[in-house]
């Protein structure tokens, strides 16, 4: 159990609306900053049943809590509770960070950003590159909303088709080169000859006896293979054993986050520190 320290009458609170809310990483990483920065913050988790999301949002302004993440099953429903909602996330049609401003009350949407921090990070450049993106919910859409402002061609194959379609043609007014393709197709020798970049934004592989997404026969050492989940996934290791560079979806959590705490407190994140907290708590996990 770890203590949060040094809470005071005048601390300003920080946390997360989630349903189930136990599994979060996010208190590690920014009561970490927060203690580096000696910030006179505190971060905790608040379990909201879904029924109760408009008292919980109620709360933030009765309160005066500085602002807080939103996490399944919240982030669209959140949407039509702001005052206003930035433009990024408002394309996104989801909203994993509020922002309290003396009672008014901004949603912003940090995950495809933070992925992109993550790709950047590990020196990967998808500008003028092909992907293929796996999985058409939400995280895909912040993701692909990201992606198709810097990648040449992004193509979408999901289980439901309609749902990678529906995806497609909303990502089509950032970027005219979004097509969806067939799962089964998407895996084939011929098509992963033209890609570049392969991100897995499907939950396959949070169990160690998934399926994979896609058949990792045509994957080779040309390709870099992204998962959104923070761990070696099956998909990855396959991906490894072919050649490919990988990369896990920790990143993509920690950006997310090193955003967020940015956006509630003006500083600038202790990333390194964050990391670090991070890391402890998926090494055990
Ligand atoms: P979601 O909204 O439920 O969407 C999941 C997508 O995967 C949908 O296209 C869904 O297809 C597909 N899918 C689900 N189960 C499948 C299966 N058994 N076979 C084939 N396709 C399947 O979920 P999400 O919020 O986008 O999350 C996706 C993943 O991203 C999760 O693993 C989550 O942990 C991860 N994530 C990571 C971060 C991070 O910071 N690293 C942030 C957000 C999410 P249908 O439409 O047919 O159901």
């Amino acid at each position: 159990m770890t203590a949060i320290r040094n809470i005071t009458g005048s601390t300003q609170t920080t946390g997360i609306f989630g349903y189930p809310v136990a599994h979060t990483l996010s208190p590690f990483m920014h009561n970490a900053a927060f203690r580096e920065l000696g910030l006179d913050f505190c971060y905790v988790p608040f379990l909201v049943e879904p029924d109760m999301l408009a008292a919980a949002v109620a709360g933030l302004r009765a309160m005066h809590i500085r602002g807080v993440n939103i996490t399944l099953p919240h982030k669209e429903n959140i949407t039509a509770m702001l005052d206003l909602v930035d433009q990024e996330a408002h394309h996104i049609g989801a909203v994993n960070t509020i922002v309290n401003d003396n009672g008014t009350l901004k949603g912003f949407n940090t995950d495809g950003r933070g992925f992109m921090m993550s790709l950047s990070e590990a020196g990967v450049d998808v500008s003028g590159k092909r992907v293929l993106m796996l999985g058409a919910g939400g995280a895909a859409r912040a993701v692909g909303y990201s992606l198709c402002k810097e990648a040449s061609s992004v193509y979408i194959a999901a289980r439901t088709a309609s749902r990678a379609a529906g995806l497609c043609s909303h990502l089509g007014s950032i970027n005219a080169n979004v097509e969806c393709i067939g799962l089964k197709e998407s895996g084939s020798d011929k098509f992963l000859s033209g890609i570049d970049v392969i991100i897995n934004a499907t939950p396959l592989g949070l169990e160690q006896d998934d399926p994979l997404p896609i058949a990792a026969d045509a994957i080779n050492s040309r390709h870099v293979v992204c998962d959104l989940i923070y761990k070696m996934t099956p998909f990855l290791k396959a991906a490894a054993q072919k050649g490919a560079r990988t990369i896990d979806g920790s990143g993509m959590l920690l950006w997310q986050g090193v955003l967020c705490f940015e956006l509630w407190t003006g500083r600038k994140a202790p990333v390194d520190v964050m990391r670090l907290a991070l890391n402890s708590k998926l090494s055990v996990k």
